[in-house]
């Protein structure tokens, strides 16, 4: 079901309103991804509502297997709407907040959009929360607020020293959210995961950019000497961890989420090269971002030792089932690059 607005509603009773999920983002790349896991056959008893103003970034046909559940609603806004998220959140329980801009070189280009939907759209949900009594409020972030690590992995204790503009207007995001957990008692948790992949994900972002050049016999470009660290997630794993802590984590608690695979992106690129077929004369290295961070890493001992989370996925199985995905699905993704040309 899609609707503009929601249907104005008598005040819900609070045990089913736990099972109603507002979903924000819930377009993106992995708000879909958890969309779609919570709708499968055997899933939790919930109903879903997302709530995502289908920018850029935002497909609905990431979200053409829910599209015909009765548990599945989908409402076309924005998270800075202070009256339509006001009526959205006073008929649900649960927020689950995915819903940001979550392109670094973007940022950098520009930043204000970052701060307005990432820290202001925050904040008019946490607002809407208060109001309404609803949580928890599962604050979905990223490992980038603690800046770049020569070496170790940052624990949720790691002091935050974000870099780029996207990494900042995240990490005010969770400082705000946490601080309505400490003055409110408002039950907040904030992830903050490691890099992710999997289908459906934008081709501005590295893998399905690298994968969609090679697969047109394009070269790729690479930013500076591609020695540029990062761990590596599969959208299955992040989600069964968001469910971990939707389900059971502690109220005004950090949990990192990682996935266990760590890489230069240089190692990455040449993995991409050998399962699309191309060699390494494809590369071209291209000046490299601006204040590029060099190495994130996150140490995710604490959800798993609380909850049981484990990265379950093997890394390289799913980076050619991620390769052959893009390759079955061109029509998806062939307009998103015309359209960044
Ligand atoms: P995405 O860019 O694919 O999706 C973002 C979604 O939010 C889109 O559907 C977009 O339409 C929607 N949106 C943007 N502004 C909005 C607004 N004002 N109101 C309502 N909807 C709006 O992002 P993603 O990669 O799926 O990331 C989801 C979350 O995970 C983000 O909060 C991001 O910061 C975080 N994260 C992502 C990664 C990653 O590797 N992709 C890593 C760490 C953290």
């Amino acid at each position: 079901m899609t609707t503009n607005a929601p249907a104005p509603t008598a005040a819900p009773a609070r045990s089913r309103r736990g099972s109603r999920i507002l979903v924000t983002g819930g377009a993106g790349f992995i708000g879909s991804a958890y969309v779609r896991a919570l709708l499968r056959p055997g899933g939790p008893a919930v109903a879903v509502t997302v709530l995502d103003s289908l920018t850029y970034a935002g497909s609905l046909a990431r979200l053409d297997a829910a599209r015909d559940d009765p548990r599945f609603t989908f409402v076309r806004g924005g998270v800075c709407d202070v009256e339509l998220v006001d009526a959205l959140v006073a008929d649900h329980g649960p927020i689950v907040h995915f819903a940001a801009e979550s392109h670094v070189d973007r940022s950098i280009a520009d930043g204000t959009d970052f701060v307005r939907t990432n820290v202001l759209g925050t904040q008019t949900l946490l607002d809407a929360a208060l109001r309404h009594g609803a949580g928890p409020f599962l604050h979905v972030s990223t490992d980038e607020v603690y800046g770049s690590l020569p070496h170790g992995a940052a624990t949720e204790e790691h002091p935050l020293a974000p870099n780029s503009p996207y990494a900042a207007s995240k990490a005010a995001a969770d400082l705000v959210a946490l601080a309505h957990h400490r003055t409110h008692g408002l039950d907040v948790r904030v992830t903050r995961c490691s890099n992710n992949f999997g289908p459906h994900q934008h081709p501005e972002k590295l893998i399905p950019r690298f994968v969609a050049a090679l697969l047109e016999g394009e070269s790729v470009p690479l930013y500076g000497d591609g020695l540029q660290v990062r761990d590596w997630l599969h959208t299955e794993d992040h989600v069964r961890g968001l469910e971990l802590v939707r389900a059971a984590g502690r109220p005004g608690e950090v949990y990192n989420i990682g996935g266990g695979t760590s890489l230069t992106n240089l190692e990455l690129t040449h993995r991409l090269l050998a399962l699309c077929g191309a060699d390494a004369g494809r590369i071209a290295h291209v000046r490299d971002r601006k204040g590029h961070d060099r190495r994130y890493a996150v140490d995710h001992t604490k959800i798993s030792t609380e909850l049981g989370y484990r990265p379950r996925v093997d890394f390289d199985e799913a980076l050619a089932r991620t390769v052959r995905w893009y390759r079955e699905h061109r029509s998806w993704w062939r307009p998103l690059v015309r359209a960044r040309r």
